[in-house]
């Protein structure tokens, strides 16, 4: 199974090892011809701004929607929350803002109860969170009313940055739906 990182920018290693523990082979995606044969997607975090710049220079646009549609199994953390939502490639329909938490708490740790997982650490980075959210959207975490963590079908998005931690599970969610092929 192939499971392509975006890697314009942000956190390669770290998804690419949380995806090697699972039996996964993780592959850097910087052109579109990187996600030629792709079970599953991650797109990182990093500076949304400066990924999305990439994606208009190397021509990914149009791939990486055409790719989503297809229903492969995507997991966006952080930036990649942003990135997938309406303001950039307009997979997921949510509306977000970026550096949400505010100043004083630019990084912060926090326990979060994540539907149907159960509680989870999660490390959060100049994260955004889920300011409005379209009816096909479940929620499957917030903090302080303010929707972390959304699913629209084959789409998982988080705020947080789930490959630093040990915890597996959502990784472990893109692997197996990616063995499922959507129909
Ligand atoms: N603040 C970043 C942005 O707005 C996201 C931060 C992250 O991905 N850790 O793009």
């Amino acid at each position: 199974m192939v499971v392509g990182v975006l890697a314009l920018q942000g956190d390669f290693e770290a998804h690419a090892a949380a995806l090697a523990d699972l039996g996964a082979q993780p592959r850097r995606v910087r052109v579109p011809v990187d996600l030629e044969g792709l079970d599953a997607l991650v797109i990182p975090g990093g500076e949304s701004t400066t990924i999305s710049k990439g994606i208009e220079r190397e021509g990914l646009d149009a791939p990486l929607r055409d790719l989503v549609a297809t229903g492969i199994p995507v997991l966006g953390t952080c930036a990649g929350l942003i990135l997938l939502g309406r303001e950039h490639l307009g997979a997921l329909d949510v509306a977000s803002r970026r550096n949400a938490f505010g100043r004083q708490l630019q990084s912060f740790e926090a326990d979060i109860d994540f539907e149907g997982l159960g509680p989870m650490h999660a490390v959060f980075i100049r994260a955004p969170w889920v300011e409005e959210a379209g009816a096909e959207v479940e929620v499957l975490a917030e903090i302080d009313g303010h929707p972390v963590a959304v699913r629209q079908g084959n789409i998982l998005a988080v705020a947080f940055h789930p490959e630093l931690t040990d915890d597996r599970r959502l990784h472990a969610w893109l692997v197996e739906k990616a063995k499922v092929p959507a129909r």
